[in-house]
């Protein structure tokens, strides 16, 4: 029999899980079903809905939708344009961060960057400011950082020059941490032509230099982030698909292979995916919230994912390391493929 290893429940700051608005291609109750089978027992939503997360009222119908389908722990990011001030006070305690969008991505969300530092200061408290913040617009932030440090997390960090711009902001004492994703770690732009629309997201897939590089410097990486971004087959196969990868369930079996081949110890694996995440975003742990890992070797099968996209620009990859079973602080919520919790016994993290 192979070995079973058990690790933290793992936490995952950066999903995408439709609901509401867009419940065709994920809900919250398939989304945190992905989540346990990939090992995630704490998810955190980004606000780019079909109807951006802006206002107290729109969060609210989130979180009451959310109450009702998750079967993980769950908490939600803020959204902003600029022109919510107002709401900010209002749903700070209701919220992990503010997600602040600087380039071009799923919706139509993107902010002008002069605005970028009125929203600094807007932003009350300490809980952190997450940006889509690609290499073309770091100088921006730079100028906003050193007028106004507040804590920021800059997402799905992807190049070589974007993460030297974070290991340079680290070193001048500027309060920043990163995340990179799987699919920046585990494909590069020869998978995106192979791929086609399945390759297609954002930032963009990149040479494999830039993925080496990623490598090489594990250690200025704060945390993997699976950026889960389920679209349809059908929209992926219309003459404009849009950006973003399925990712929840394969993020831990390609961490875990990685580990095998030598390339990062299990230290710094629940760093990344655990303890890391945890003191970023003030996620309280458990011990008892557990998952355990069958050390075996098997092939990414479309057939058996449990989001709603149904797809992975994984499949057919053989990789080390299949959930077997997921504990919630004491509860068994997941086993052999299938979710044992019942919608709505998860909690939302406020
Ligand atoms: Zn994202």
């Amino acid at each position: 029999m192979a070995d079973i290893i058990t690790l933290p429940g793992l936490i995952d700051p950066h999903v995408h899980l439709r609901d509401p608005g867009q419940t065709h291609k994920e809900d919250f109750f398939t989304g945190t079903s992905a989540a346990l089978a990939g090992g995630y027992t704490t998810v955190m939503d980004m606000p780019n809905n079909l109807e951006p997360i802006t206002t107290l009222e729109r969060l609210q119908a989130k979180i009451a939708s959310a109450q009702a389908q998750t079967v993980s722990d769950i908490g939600f990011h803020f959204g902003t344009l600029g022109d919510n001030f107002d709401e900010f006070e209002k749903v700070i305690d209701l919220v992990r961060g503010l997600k602040i969008y600087m380039n071009v991505t799923t919706g139509n969300f993107k902010i002008d960057a002069n605005v970028l530092i009125d929203i600094y200061k807007a932003w009350p408290g300490t809980k952190p400011i997450l940006l889509h913040a690609e290499d073309d617009v770091s100088d921006i932030v730079l100028e906003t950082l050193e007028a106004v440090p507040k804590l920021t997390h800059i997402c799905h960090v992807s190049s070589e020059a974007e993460l030297l711009f974070v290991m340079k902001a680290k070193e001048a004492g500027l309060p920043v941490s990163c995340g990179v994703t799987p699919h920046h770690l585990f494909l590069t732009e020869a998978d995106a032509e192979r791929l086609g629309p399945y390759g297609h997201m954002k930032p963009y897939l990149k040479p494999q230099k830039d993925v080496d590089f990623l490598w090489r410097h594990l250690d200025a990486i704060d945390i993997i982030e699976s950026d889960h971004a389920p679209h349809t087959r059908e929209e992926k196969d219309s003459d404009t698909p849009p950006f973003g990868v399925p990712g929840l369930e394969t993020m831990l079996p390609l961490m875990l292979t990685a580990e095998a081949e030598g390339r990062l110890t299990r230290e710094k694996l629940i760093d990344l995916l655990h303890d890391r995440p945890a003191q970023l975003f003030g996620i309280e742990t458990d011990p008892t919230t557990k998952v355990e890992v069958e050390m075996t070797k098997y092939e990414v099968d479309n057939d058996l994912l449990l989001t709603k996209a149904g797809w992975s620009p994984f499949v057919g990859r053989k990789l080390v390391g299949k959930v077997k079973t997921v504990y919630l602080r004491g509860t068994k919520v997941f086993e052999d493929g299938k979710v044992l919790a019942t919608p709505g016994s998860g909690r939302i993290l406020a």
